[in-house]
């Protein structure tokens, strides 16, 4: 189902539809709250949010989506930075 309601969200991260209502994964930037799929994406966002708040085009998030699913297969050992 593709239906965008007024009460889903889209993590900025992944650009996943994520449902506010169900999630816990919320990080709130600049006044905004946005809301993640997973907690890699709200860790991800928290360290460099202005990175994933520049527009992105849809081949941008292929490719940030391709990412993911391969650091799922993968692991993160290259994404993953120690929190400061
Ligand atoms: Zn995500």
């Amino acid at each position: 189902m593709a239906v965008y309601s007024q009460g889903k969200a889209l993590d900025p991260v992944c650009g996943m539809e994520v449902s506010p209502v169900s999630t816990n994964l919320v990080s709130t930037h600049k006044g905004r709250r946005y809301y993640f799929c997973a907690d890699c994406c709200k860790q991800a966002f928290e360290k460099n949010p202005v990175k994933y708040l520049k527009p992105k085009g849809p081949f941008g998030r292929f490719l940030d989506r391709l990412t993911k699913s391969n650091e799922k297969v993968f692991g993160r050992a290259r994404a993953v930075l120690p929190l400061a």
